[in-house]
């Protein structure tokens, strides 16, 4: 077999079989395809599609490239939950202890951010002395004893995927459909959980911009995962403006804890309900959706979600002192007020130049080698269809880096729109994929 013939093939949009894709990555991952045989067929791909048997193919191929995880000393049912990114998503960090709160084992390994979305990871280690790092055997014990362990993916998962994201971003072939749907499912399907709630954000602040493009990733992604013998589930929700209010790892902390004490953003809250609902469904630690979502709100008003977090955090070697004090956390030197450029209804906030500004001011990396600021950030006031007064505060940047804070400042008031007319609020889910049916809310 050679690769040339395999790039030829896909070139003029014929299918490649199971031994052609499964020839492409393992030689990929070996060395011994250069970049630019490997680049030329991922162009091909990008522009003449890959079928569901074809990404099947690639997805398995690249979860084999690597370490499986085996996770079947954990007893019950272990779900996953995986978000494809967006600004102000501090989900994992309430939602993990919120669904080991209600019995559901949560193994989860995480990723950092890059760019204007912000990853698990650096948002965990924004909390003093806490460590993502930990044995397979540490890893089952804390599940088996805590019922929730957070850990950084390691590098020999997934081996082909990395090399192949390298090059995907350098040469445009990023979004496409079955090319990011195979690099998530593979990661997910190599870290061993179950069954998987995917988090499909959709907007301005997502990879995918339109609402038929994520439903489409979701659709693709459900489909691989049921195929692989794993219960997944997707939703597709909101990102056209910022989750939540906070955008920065610190600050994203502190409102990931003031939700687990009930204090939390309207629509961080429905979205922490409704996918933990769904988890407790898959783990079968209740029977409906609705039950789940009972279970989830109890776990908050019991008390029981935040003694998990604490347990949680002192499990991975964290000062759990923060969740009552927050000024153990990392804390910005200059905090500045933003006020509303004019009087008006806010109808649009763009996710992505709010996490843009944010990053400016250090709370992201703009290349993998950038040092984050854990306490820089900005915390927004108002949310979409909110009516604010001219002069009246929007927000507060929260930073260290002085440079840069005039710029981020004009970045983040370029994201706003605001207008005369009264605007209503946008919806947070879009929809449900299963293995059976597609429910457009
Ligand atoms: N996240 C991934 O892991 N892979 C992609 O291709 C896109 C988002």
């Amino acid at each position: 077999m050679r690769v040339y013939d395999i790039i030829k093939k896909k070139r003029n949009g014929e299918e490649l079989t199971k031994e052609e894709i499964n020839f492409f990555v393992e030689k990929f991952s070996e060395g011994e395809i250069p970049d630019y045989q490997a680049s030329a067929l991922l162009m091909a791909i990008y522009l003449n599609k890959m079928n569901k048997k074809e990404t099947a193919y690639l997805t398995e191929a690249m979860m084999k490239s690597g370490e499986v995880i085996d996770l079947s000393a954990i007893n019950g049912i272990k779900v996953d939950k995986h978000s494809t990114g967006g600004v102000g998503d501090k989900t994992t960090i309430a939602l993990t202890p919120l669904v080991a709160a209600c019995n559901a084992p949560v193994a989860k390994m995480s990723g950092r951010g890059l760019g204007h979305t912000g990853g698990t990871l650096d948002k965990l280690e924004a909390i003093p002395g806490f460590s993502i790092e930990m044995s397979p055997e540490k890893f089952i014990e804390s599940v088996n004893k805590h019922k929730i362990a957070v850990c950084g993916q390691t590098a020999s998962i997934a081996v082909a995927d990395k090399k192949m994201y390298a090059l995907r971003d350098v040469t445009a072939t990023v979004d496409n459909i079955s090319l990011i749907a195979s690099s998530i499912m593979c990661k997910k399907l190599a870290s061993g959980s179950d069954a998987i709630v995917l988090d499909v954000k959709t907007g301005d602040g997502a990879f995918m911009k339109t609402i038929d493009d994520s439903f489409a990733l979701a659709k693709e992604m459900v489909d691989i995962g049921t195929n692989m013998n794993r219960e997944t589930i997707g939703l597709i929700t909101d990102m056209n403006e910022p989750l939540g209010f906070a955008v920065g790892n610190s600050l994203e902390v502190i409102e990931a804890i003031e939700t687990l004490k009930g204090r939390g953003p309207k629509d961080f809250v429905m979205l922490c309900e409704t996918l933990g609902a769904y988890m407790l469904q898959l783990a079968k630690v209740v029977d409906n959706f609705e039950d789940g979502k009972a279970k989830i709100r109890e776990a908050i008003t019991s008390g029981s979600a935040i003694e998990k977090l604490k347990e949680f955090i002192e499990n991975q070697g964290g000062d759990s002192r923060i969740v009552d004090d927050y000024s153990l956390l990392p804390q910005a030197k200059e905090i500045v007020e933003i006020k509303a450029p004019k009087t008006g209804y806010i109808s649009k906030i763009e996710a992505e130049e709010v996490g843009v500004s944010a990053m400016m001011l250090g709370a992201g990396r703009e290349t993998k080698e950038d040092q984050l600021d854990l306490s820089a950030g900005i915390v927004l006031t108002k949310k979409v269809a909110d009516y604010v007064e001219e002069g009246e505060t929007i927000a507060y940047m929260h930073f260290n880096k002085i440079e840069k804070a005039e710029a981020a400042k004009e970045r983040f008031l370029n994201a706003y729109t605001i207008s005369d007319e009264k605007v209503e609020q946008g919806k947070l889910v879009y929809g449900v994929v299963t293995k059976d049916e597609t429910l457009k809310f």
